[in-house]
């Protein structure tokens, strides 16, 4: 298990990755689809399993969907145009997480999220959300303050939700959210939609 200090779990528990299984990068992925600006040698699509065309659609589509919000657009090409190398890792338990001391996101690409309200995230939103934990100077030490952040548990979950992920939901019509501890992951045929089946 990696230091926990510094992982932001973001879809639920945070499951049993290990952190060490196999996994290699693809750089044929970016052949996939024509990425245009999307991609660069900076955003790292990695994949703890074979790499899978399907997903690495899913990622494309979700990045495309996300820069919709100049917000969300922001964040990708600063990422992009960073000197750090952030990866890119396909899970599929819905625990969706960012690592700050490796710069590795956790996303699932089929998982969407049912918020307490009754309304559901997409998937791509849930990668947005990763992103702008990844975009963020102060790397995890927001995650250990607690103190006024209440049901968003950390003030980098605070940060995040009330910020980013507030204005895109509202750029890309989806229905935000006001906690980090309520709601669930659910399925959806792809990263864009929202069904949020159980
Ligand atoms: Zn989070």
């Amino acid at each position: 298990m990696p230091g926990v200090g510094d992982l932001t779990g973001c879809g639920g528990a945070l499951g049993n990755w290990g952190g060490s299984g196999t996994w290699s990068e693809d750089a044929g992925l970016t052949n996939v689809q024509n990425p245009g600006q999307f991609v660069s040698n900076v955003l790292v699509v990695g994949s703890p399993g074979a790499a899978n065309p399907a997903e690495a659609l899913d990622y494309f589509n979700a990045l495309k969907y996300l820069m919709r919000d100049p917000g969300m657009a922001a964040i990708i090409r600063r990422l992009q145009d960073s000197d750090t190398i952030y990866e890119v890792y396909f899970i599929h338990d819905g625990n969706d997480a960012y690592l700050s001391s490796t710069h590795s996101v956790f996303w699932d690409p089929k998982s969407s999220f049912l918020t307490k309200e009754g309304g559901c995230q997409s998937a791509a939103l849930g990668l947005g959300h990763e992103l702008a934990h990844a975009d963020n100077l102060w790397g995890g030490f927001l995650v250990k303050v607690k103190i006024g952040a209440g049901d968003y548990e950390n003030q980098e979950e605070k940060r995040v939700i009330v910020g980013a992920e507030a204005k895109a939901a509202a750029t890309l019509g989806e229905p935000r959210r006001y906690d980090h501890i309520y709601g669930e992951a659910r399925r959806d045929p792809n990263s864009t939609s929202r069904t949020c089946r159980p």
